[in-house]
Order: structure tokens, then C-alpha cells, then sequence
């Protein structure tokens, strides 16, 4: 059995979404990167695909696929662009699935047909400029009026797709967490808002420019200055938030890993054909043993990346959360792997790895951003450590 691709299903898909990526992904991810630019044209018009509702209800638009299919699509995107996946990601994994399976029946067949066809771009807003890991340290706040309607005050820092251009249109519609007060005993009270364009009090704060890596999606911050919410756009109950965060956080998780599994899969190969190409002392470079050393470590390291996310989304059911262990696992495995494979791809390349047309040089500035984004890595160690300790056995499982 391959368990990248568990079914004839999935091996059709994988086929399609790699021609695609090969036809109208690569050939412009180098230009993208390069002026920081978010190529939205392109996201749109994946809905044509049937991708950008991967995972939601076929009933409102989606393709109702499940979490190993996500992860194969975000494994071929983010072997050509690894920026233009993490805008895909922001869309489809963290606006339409959170909104499938969290909303309610009116919000879904109002939104997600206009999110699945690519209408409509959409984001998801947790992070702030002064809470990121601490998610229950935010500040911004949702206070409810008289009329019903939600009067929500705050910033929200690098959010993917949070603006659409460098004019600071902002995403049609956003996923928003805010505090809504406090429990009984004094904890954070957490609710999610849909806010749409076009609301009062929304805006984009800035496009924020000179990342590292992912130059080709836009990250933004967002502003909501008495930002006027509709009473039919809270998700769920107030204080309801931490349950779908935790479900979505999962999947999100895992095709943060297929992305790093993207990077290794494209770096490996560079670095394959490169290092047979390449002659140094009348030999070819692949003969010598440091050169070894790189190419086959980094194999290693891919087959076992490849496992443990396959592994992972055969697991994972979508709308439920329980597979936390390994969907910080896979992640905190794969990104920092990532990384390390496209450091080897450019020490092998050389001089030819360092600069922008040889591909290798800003899939490692990309893999970075894995190690960061949806979760550090010391976010993952801290929620393992603390996972085993409640469920010992899942070590002898
Ligand atoms: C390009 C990009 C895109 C992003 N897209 C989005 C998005 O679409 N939506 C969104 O909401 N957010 C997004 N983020 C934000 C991202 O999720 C956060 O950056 C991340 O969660 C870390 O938060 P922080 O940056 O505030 O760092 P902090 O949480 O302040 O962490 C700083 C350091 O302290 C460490 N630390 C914090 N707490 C602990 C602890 N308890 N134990 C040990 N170490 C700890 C961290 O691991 C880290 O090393 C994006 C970020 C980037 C850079």
C-alpha cells in the first residue's frame, strides 16, 4: 500500500493538482517571490477545481475530500511555491473548513459557495501584535449592543490573506477570534465573529513587507475600530471558540507539515540533479562522500517525513478534534526537517543554490516560516510533553 496515496481517488487527484501546479504554479513563483507579490488571480480561480472547498459539504460548493487529500494538495503546491500554498492554506484550511464545519446552516450557504468558488478570499485572525502562543492573552474585544449587534475593538497581527493587494483591500471576509469576557472563574471567554468587507471598523492596518520566506501571500494587520458586527455572524455560542480552534488547529497542523513535506520532496530533487550535473576534480560530486552524506540523510529524513504525515491525515478525521499529538508532532518533525533538507540542497548546489533561479535558495527562506506559523515549535514541545503525560499508553499503542 502506498500511504501517500491511499486510494485510486487520491492518486487522481495528486495527478491533476501536480499537472496544474506544473502548468500555472511554477512559472511564476520565482516573479512572485521576487516583487512580494500574492498572485490572487490564481487562488481564484482554483475554484474551478473544485479545491478551494476541499474539505467542505459538497451541498455548498465544497468537494467534501478528506484530511489525506488536503494534505496531498498542499504537498504539490508546496513543492513549486510554498508562498502561493500558504495563501491556498489561509483560504481553504482556515476560512471555508473552520467555517464547514463550525457555522451555522444560514452562514454556510450563505458563505461558503462564494468562499468555494473563489468569489470570495477569506482569513483567519487569532494572532495579535502582543499575543501569538498565548492565544488567551488577547485583547481585542467583542462587546454586544442593545440591538443585538457586536461592537468588536482590536488589532490582529499576520494574517495570510488579511489584505488582497498592496493597496490594503482587505479579505472578503475573515474568521475573527475575540474575548467576549470572563468565566465564573476568571478565565477568557472566546468568541469567533465572521467579519465581512465592507463592515464598519474594518480595515487593513498595513501589508506587512521584507519577510523572509512566503513573499508570494500577503500577510496583514488588521484593524477593527468599533468594528460593527451583525448578531447573525457569531459562530456558535459566545465563548464557544476554543472548540473549533482546537479541531481546526489540528488540520491546519498537519498541512503545515505537507507543505514542509513540499519543500523536501522539490529540495531533494534540486539537489539529486545538481550534484549529478556538477563536476569537481574530474568526478562527479555525487561521488564524493561528503556529498553523500547530504543527499542521503536528506532522503531519509523525506521517506520519514512522508510517513508520518500520511500517517497522520489517514488518522485525522476533520470536525473532530483528538489527533493532537500528532498533528504537533508531524509538525514539529517535519518543519524543522524542512529546513534542514533545503539547507542541504543549497550546500550542495553551492554558489548556484544561493541565488533565486535555482529554486532551493527561497524554498529555505519558506520552510522557515514553518517553524513559526500555526504553532513554534516550542508550542509543540510544550503540548506533547503535556499530552503524554495525561495518556502515557499512546507510547504503546
Ligand atoms: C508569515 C506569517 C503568517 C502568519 N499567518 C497567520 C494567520 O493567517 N493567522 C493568524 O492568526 N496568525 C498568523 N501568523 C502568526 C503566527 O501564528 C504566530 O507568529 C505564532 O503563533 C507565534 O506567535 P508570536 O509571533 O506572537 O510569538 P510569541 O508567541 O510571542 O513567541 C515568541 C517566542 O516565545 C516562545 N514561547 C511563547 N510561549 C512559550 C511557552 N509557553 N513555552 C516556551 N516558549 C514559549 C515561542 O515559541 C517563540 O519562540 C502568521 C505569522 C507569520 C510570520
Amino acid at each position: 500500500m502506498d500511504i501517500a496515496n491511499p486510494s485510486e481517488e487520491h492518486m487522481m487527484l495528486r495527478e491533476m493538482v501536480r499537472d496544474w501546479t506544473q502548468e500555472h504554479v511554477e512559472p511564476q513563483a520565482f516573479e512572485h517571490d521576487k516583487h512580494e507579490r500574492f498572485n490572487l488571480e490564481l487562488l481564484r480561480s482554483m475554484g474551478e477545481l473544485g479545491l478551494l472547498g476541499i474539505s467542505a459539504q459538497e451541498e455548498y460548493g465544497g468537494a467534501g475530500l478528506d484530511a489525506t487529500a488536503c494534505a496531498i494538495v498542499h504537498e504539490e503546491l508546496s513543492a513549486s511555491d510554498p508562498g502561493f500554498a500558504l495563501a491556498y492554506l489561509a483560504h481553504s484550511m482556515l476560512f471555508v473548513n473552520n467555517l464547514a464545519y463550525n457555522g451555522t446552516e444560514a452562514q454556510k450557504s450563505r458563505i461558503l459557495p462564494k468562499v468555494c468558488s473563489g468569489e470570495w478570499i477569506g482569513a483567519m485572525a487569532m494572532s495579535e501584535p502582543d499575543a501569538g502562543t498565548d492565544v488567551l492573552g488577547l485583547s481585542t474585544s467583542a462587546v454586544q449592543q442593545d440591538d443585538g449587534t457586536w461592537r468588536i475593538n482590536g488589532r490582529k497581527m499576520w494574517i495570510t490573506n488579511g489584505c488582497l493587494d498592496d493597496a490594503g483591500t482587505p479579505a472578503d471576509v475573515v474568521w475573527v477570534y475575540a474575548k467576549t469576557g470572563t468565566d465564573e472563574r476568571g478565565r477568557v471567554q472566546m468568541s469567533t465573529f465572521l467579519v465581512e468587507a465592507g463592515m464598519p471598523g474594518y480595515s487593513v492596518g498595513q501589508k506587512i513587507f521584507d519577510k523572509t520566506g512566503m513573499r508570494a501571500s500577503n500577510t496583514a494587520e488588521l484593524v477593527f475600530d468599533d468594528c460593527i458586527v451583525p448578531a447573525e455572524n457569531i459562530v456558535g455560542a459566545p465563548g464557544e471558540s476554543l472548540i473549533h480552534m482546537m479541531g481546526n488547529l489540528e488540520l491546519e497542523r498537519l498541512t503545515l507539515a505537507a507543505m514542509a513535506l513540499g519543500i523536501a520532496r522539490r529540495s531533494l530533487e534540486e539537489m539529486n540533479r545538481y550534484a549529478t550535473e556538477r563536476s569537481a576534480f574530474k568526478s562527479q560530486i555525487r561521488d564524493f562522500g561528503q556529498m553523500q552524506r547530504y543527499i542521503g540523510e536528506s532522503w531519509a529524513k523525506y521517506r520519514s517525513m512522508r510517513a508520518y504525515v500520511y500517517d497522520t491525515a489517514n488518522n485525522l478525521t476533520i470536525g473532530t478534534a483528538g489527533q493532537r499529538l500528532d498533528s504537533d508532532g508531524v509538525k514539529l518533525f517535519t518543519t524543522t526537517a524542512a529546513k534542514e533538507i533545503a539547507d542541504a540542497a543549497m550546500q550542495v548546489m553551492g554558489g548556484y543554490g544561493y541565488v533565486a533561479e535555482y529554486h532551493v535558495e527561497r524554498l529555505w527562506r519558506d520552510a522557515k516560516l514553518l517553524e513559526i506559523g500555526g504553532g513554534t515549535l516550542e508550542s509543540h514541545q510544550k503540548n506533547i510533553t503535556r499530552d503524554l503525560f495525561k495518556d502515557p499508553d499512546a507510547i504503546t499503542r
